[in-house]
């Protein structure tokens, strides 16, 4: 990893796109009214990659770990909370406006991609003094006509009760780590976890973005899958390497490339409100090096400022030792919508090939690893003949009780392939008319094409071996 390798080109936006809403992962939200800007919905596929990268998630820090147990918060919390997290306050991206077209964007946003100056975390005043000084032109209709910037709240806002003006004021939760500060003493009342331990969560977070987009880069509506991990308040260091590598090796699990990754520290004036540390994992996406996920050292900020807020006691008291402290905690996030965007992006290849009659064409293949694939394998009958589809509907019935699995009876056998390459099917099982007489089918491997017969009987222990989920 690091930012000296020369990655390879990555495929553009549009192709990924595209081939997301040809073959069903994600489509545009609400588009039989014209859409609804920036919002996605998950197609049929996109649903099952979207529960494998949280499955993964769950089996890799939850199931497989000893010291981390889950959770299920609420998405409405206390207003209160929010006010002790430091979101009321802290929680702002700077806003300005285009007198001229009334294009709004994020200040630091247009600093940076229009004037190619780094501006994250600067105050407004410094935003202000840049802006005009440097005069940048609108991206939308070229003129140099800006209101002042100011805060702009990310949190949506909505009211209890059936009245608007009388109701009380909540918000939806712009991370979900909080409901974890607010359970963790429950946590620790009702398991025997000790410190060192964590608590994961998945859940949908929303935030009203000024500038969302690049697909689902940046949603108004994500899931988040995050841990707080909470530890004494020496040797933080430690734990936060120990986590750095096993945010590592979870990326790798679920089979992500290094050569499109890298690390990269906050600087002072780009840290949270509530953090000492953060290391970004950014992956070079087609629009360049963005966060893909990030590792945070919270210290004990959160539940400081709840036991403050709320009165009540969240100190642990160690039996061991006999010592009472808040503890600190390290917070690896990560959001399941973005990784999905780099799992297409990085599992995409195209490269020229033959087809089974002989003729060239450009392959196109998601490389998924094959936990992450949203079939494992295809069932596809030679041709439609009734005896073929009688046969493949046997063995797809054989083999649905054991893991995901397609069927298709369309088309040319090439084409049919080429679909499955497209969706990243690991391998697909080809019925034919040895099938009849012997009861054996083939097995083709999506990446090497390499093809080999296997007897009916063998058939599941034989995927098996070969997906080695
Ligand atoms: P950014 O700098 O991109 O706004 P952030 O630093 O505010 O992100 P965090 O608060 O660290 O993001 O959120 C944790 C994770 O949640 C991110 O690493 C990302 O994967 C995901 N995430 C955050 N905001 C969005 C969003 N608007 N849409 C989709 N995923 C998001």
């Amino acid at each position: 990893m690091g930012a000296e390798q020369t990655p390879k080109t990555p495929v553009s936006m549009d192709t990924i796109v595209a081939l997301a809403k040809r073959r069903g992962f994600v489509f545009p939200g609400s588009e039989i009214y014209g859409g609804l800007a920036n919002t996605w919905d998950f197609g049929p596929l996109g649903v099952e990659l979207r529960r494998n990268i949280k499955h993964a998630w769950w089996r890799f820090f939850v199931q497989l770990r000893p010291d981390i147990v889950g959770l299920d918060g609420s998405i409405l919390l206390h207003p209160r909370t929010w006010e002790a997290s430091g979101h009321v306050d802290e929680f702002n991206d700077p806003l300005i406006d285009c007198r001229n077209c009334r294009s709004r964007y994020r200040a630091d946003t247009l600093i940076e991609e229009r004037l190619g100056i780094p501006a994250d975390g600067l105050s407004l005043e410094e935003l202000n003094r840049i802006i005009q000084e440097q005069q940048p032109a609108c991206p939308t209709c070229g003129q140099r006509d800006w209101t002042p910037v100011r805060q702009f709240n990310l949190m949506f806002r909505t009211f209890l009760g059936p009245v608007e003006s009388a109701g009380t004021p909540v918000f939806l939760r712009p991370e979900t780590a909080q409901a974890i500060f607010l359970d963790y003493r429950s946590v620790l009342q009702s398991s025997r976890v000790k410190i060192p331990f964590g608590i994961a969560q998945i859940g949908k977070a929303f935030r009203n973005e000024i500038t969302p987009g690049n697909f689902i880069f940046r949603l108004l509506e994500f899931e988040q899958m995050e841990i707080e991990y909470f530890i004494h308040p020496n040797g933080w260091e430690t734990h936060f390497e120990q986590w750095l590598d096993a945010m590592q090796a979870f990326l790798s699990y679920i089979g992500l490339g290094t050569e499109r990754l890298r690390r990269r520290e906050h600087g002072p004036s780009e840290l949270s409100h509530y953090s000492k540390r953060t290391i970004d994992f950014e992956y070079l996406f087609p629009f360049g090096w963005k966060e893909l996920c990030g590792l945070a050292y919270r210290t004990d900020f959160d539940l400081r400022r709840h036991q403050e807020y709320s009165g009540v006691d969240l100190t642990y008291f160690d039996q061991q030792t006999g010592e009472r402290y808040l503890p600190h905690v390290i917070e690896p996030t990560m959001g399941v919508d973005r990784l999905l965007l780099v799992l297409l992006l990085d599992a995409y290849h195209e490269e020229d090939a033959v087809d089974v009659a002989g003729k060239p064409y450009r392959r196109v293949v998601l490389r998924f690893h094959p936990r992450m694939a949203p079939y494992k394998a295809a069932v596809l009958p030679l041709m439609r003949k009734p005896e073929l589809v009688a046969k493949a509907q046997e063995v797809w019935a054989l083999l649905r009780p054991e893991f995901p699995t397609d069927y298709d009876e369309t088309q040319s056998i090439g084409r049919r392939y080429r679909r499955q390459d497209e969706i990243g099917t690991p391998l697909c099982v080809t019925i034919d008319y040895d099938t009849l007489e012997d009861d054996s089918v083939t097995i083709r491997d999506r990446d090497s094409m390499e093809q080999v017969r296997v007897p009916i009987a063998e058939l599941v222990a034989a995927l098996r071996e070969r997906l080695a989920l």
